[in-house]
């Protein structure tokens, strides 16, 4: 059953972030996705690379949740972190620290010294798919580790969900019965009022995406500024 964030007695039930990401680290419920994620070991040499999964990171306190697709083979399946470690992070962090949800404009390791503000961070999937494609399946098992880690989050006003995969999970996470997922149609810059909670789209800030200009600093800038509006708007 779906998660309708308003109606959850979740100051009942709440369990604590620490006891979902110990959860998420031992699963093994994707034997795809053990595999693959187990098989990347030997690439990053030395015994290096994280090669489990990846749970949630930043402030339980935190106002915003940023949603991504998966680990990335040279981000966070290799440090062991949520967007860290890669081009991606680089891109996401340097605007993030530009409006002030971070300490740094850089996530590369989990002894980096990143503080979060006010930001907590995750992904659909908590393992790294191979070409970055989950199947149905995968989404499908991972999808209730991104409920409770929503329920977690006491705080939470807005999720900004990064490309149209996390879209479609944190839609499943917090529709009310009879809404439907096509009413909130993804594209860049779109936001919706669900129950208490704000939801914004971006495009995923990968590389190609902003190589290609689909996604340019000022675009993400931008939606920061309206989040950060929100967010403090009583
Ligand atoms: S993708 Fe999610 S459900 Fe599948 S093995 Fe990884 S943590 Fe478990």
């Amino acid at each position: 059953m779906d998660i309708y964030f308003t109606q959850v007695p979740f100051l009942t039930w709440m369990e604590s972030m620490a006891s979902i990401a110990e959860d998420v680290i031992l699963c093994r419920k994707c034997p795809r996705l053990v595999e693959f994620r187990e098989s990347l070991a030997s690439r990053y040499g030395n015994g290096d690379g994280w090669c489990k999964p990846v749970p949630g990171s930043g402030t339980t306190r935190g106002r915003l949740l940023v949603v991504g697709l998966a680990p990335a083979i040279s981000g966070a399946n290799r440090t062991g972190r949520i967007l860290t470690g890669d081009k991606t992070s680089d891109f996401l962090f340097s605007c993030l620290y530009e409006k002030g949800f971070s300490n740094l404009p850089y996530s590369r390791s989990r002894d980096d010294g990143l503080m979060y503000f006010d930001i907590f961070l995750t992904a659909a999937v908590k393992c790294v798919p191979p070409e970055n494609k989950p199947q149905r399946q995968e989404i499908d098992n991972c999808l209730p580790f991104l409920k409770r880690e929503i329920v977690a989050l006491p705080g939470l006003r807005v999720i900004l969900v990064l490309g149209r995969l996390a879209h479609e999970s944190v839609l499943r996470a917090i529709l009310p019965a009879g809404k439907r997922k096509s009413e909130f149609p993804f594209y860049h810059g779109n936001s919706y009022g669900i129950g208490n909670l704000k939801l914004y789209c971006s495009y995923h800030p990968s590389p190609r995406n902003v190589n290609t200009g689909t996604l340019n600093r000022e675009m993400l800038l931008e939606l920061l500024d309206r989040i950060r509006e929100d967010i403090q708007s009583p």
